[in-house]
This record gives C-alpha cells, sequence and structure tokens, in this order.
C-alpha cells in the first residue's frame, strides 16, 4: 500500500509517463538523478533513453525492489535516503545533472531551495509538484499569483510550466491537479547582499499583497531608502520584479549593518 507519510502517488497512466519523459527529452550521454522513484513508473522509460541514472528513495521498503528490477544496468544507482540531506555534488563527475521526479507535495518547496542552493552543478530539473505551486513558481510581476516563491525562484531560476495532470493519472489520486515544471538554475541578473533579508522583505511586502510597497515596509525601510533604491513607493508589491525586491533587500541590509 502507498504510505501517506511519504506523500506516495504512483503515475500508472502510459500516456502521461510518455509525454512527461518527452519533455524531459533525456539523451543517452546525460547523468539523470531521479527523486522518488517509488515503484518504478518513470525509471524505466528514463532507463531507457539514458543509462546513467542514480535515484534517491527515502523509503526502504522500496529499495530493494528498485535494485532488483533495474539492477542489472550498469549506470543505475539506487540511493536509499532522504533527498532533502543528501550530497548531491558527491554524485560527481563531469556532466552535470538533471534532476527529475515526481515529488512528495509536502517537501516540494525545502527541497527546491536545497537545490537552487546546492554546490552540485545542475543543467535543469523537471518536477512533478500540485499546479498551484508551478502557478506561483512561474508567475511573472503583475499575475495574480505573483508572489514570494515567484521572487525566490526568478531570483535564482527560470521556471516554466510545462503540462497540467489530473488526479486520475495517479494510484491513489491526491486530492489537487499536479504539474510538471521545469526550473534552469541561471546565474543571477543582481546581487543579494544577504538571502536572510532578501527573505524578510519578500515576507513583509507580500503578507500586506493589497498594501503600497510604502506601508507594507513601514517597518523595515522608510519612504526615502524605498525611493533610493529607484522603486515608487505607491506600488503594491505584485508589481514590483525581483530585481527591485533585491534593491530593497539591500538597502534594509546596509542600513541596518
Ligand atoms: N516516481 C514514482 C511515480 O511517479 O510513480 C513515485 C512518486 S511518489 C509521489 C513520491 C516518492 O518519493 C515515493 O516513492 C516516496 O517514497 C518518495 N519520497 C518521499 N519523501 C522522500 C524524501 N524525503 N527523499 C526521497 N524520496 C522520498
Amino acid at each position: 500500500p502507498a504510505r501517506k507519510r511519504f506523500g506516495q502517488h504512483f503515475l500508472h497512466d502510459p500516456a502521461v509517463i510518455d509525454r512527461i519523459v518527452d519533455h524531459i527529452a533525456p539523451a543517452a550521454t546525460d547523468h539523470l538523478v531521479e527523486i522518488g522513484p517509488g515503484r518504478g513508473a518513470l525509471t524505466e522509460p528514463l532507463l531507457d533513453r539514458c543509462p546513467h541514472l542514480d535515484v534517491i528513495e527515502i523509503d526502504r521498503d522500496l529499495a530493494p525492489a528498485l535494485r532488483q528490477r533495474f539492477g542489472g544496468w550498469p549506470g543505475f544507482t539506487v540511493h536509499e535516503a532522504d533527498a532533502l540531506g543528501f550530497d548531491y555534488a558527491s554524485l560527481g563527475g563531469d556532466t552535470p545533472l538533471r534532476l527529475v521526479g515526481n515529488l512528495p507535495y509536502n517537501i516540494s518547496s525545502p527541497l527546491l531551495f536545497t537545490l537552487l542552493a546546492s554546490p552540485a552543478p545542475i543543467t535543469d530539473m523537471h518536477f512533478m509538484l500540485q499546479k498551484e505551486v508551478v502557478d506561483r513558481m512561474a508567475a511573472q510581476p503583475g499575475d495574480d499569483d505573483y508572489g514570494r516563491l515567484s521572487v525566490a525562484v526568478a531570483s535564482r531560476a527560470r521556471a516554466e510550466r510545462l503540462m497540467t495532470i489530473g488526479p486520475g493519472a495517479f494510484q491513489p489520486p491526491p486530492k489537487v491537479e499536479s504539474a510538471i515544471v521545469r526550473v534552469r538554475p541561471r546565474a543571477p541578473a543582481f546581487t543579494i547582499d544577504c538571502q536572510r533579508d532578501f527573505d524578510r522583505i519578500l515576507q513583509a511586502a507580500f503578507s500586506a499583497r493589497r498594501k503600497t510597497i510604502r506601508n507594507g515596509l513601514k517597518a523595515l525601510l522608510d519612504q526615502s531608502a524605498i525611493i533610493d533604491a529607484g522603486v515608487d513607493p505607491g506600488q503594491r508589491p505584485e508589481q514590483l520584479t525581483p530585481a527591485e525586491f533585491a534593491g530593497l533587500a539591500n538597502r534594509f541590509t546596509a542600513q541596518a549593518g
């Protein structure tokens, strides 16, 4: 039976699995890392296209079956481990990693930020997440879903929604719609002097979405500091670009230090 605490919803729709793998488009020379392979629904078609595959599975009852089923493939390795604490840089080699996974939804945000902060070279990530989370990740300034998650992701990566998937593709079906997101890490176009201050500014600004930046950030920055950062204090948080938030955060860091 599926384990609730590990967020287990196994894909069983072959057409959906094919479309996901087509989006990932694994090449024979890639080094893939699959997080949460479960019973191997994605693992098998991935291995068919790309023999160098490491999988990370936390459930000790699933790992032996994966080893038994795919152990004959020379480039295949099962890591019985928690993806949140995993040392991705240790997978080493000269080939940058491509990460994929139908993730347990309860760990998706922390895992994403762990990966974006990891020193391991990562080309891209394709993850199945709650559709609502994917929409927030990929939102642009001005969109309804634009918020803390959009800005935090945009400061380090480009996120793009590729397809949505209904509950019926899974066993057992989840309560929500799902979507596949492609995340490509990139060098930031701006500098964040202190990550904690950046998070603090985002939290303050977006916890008062309907307030102007002037009012939402009142406790942290005064109006002249906001203007000095090049931001119009009469705007609302959803209108500001990630670079503008970085400017505000750096201003706050400078004044606090
Ligand atoms: N990939 C399979 C599929 O699509 O059928 C299973 C997907 S299921 C949504 C999530 C999988 O992640 C489960 O196999 C679960 O045991 C595993 N998992 C949950 N938490 C994990 C963690 N912290 N680290 C690694 N794997 C985890």
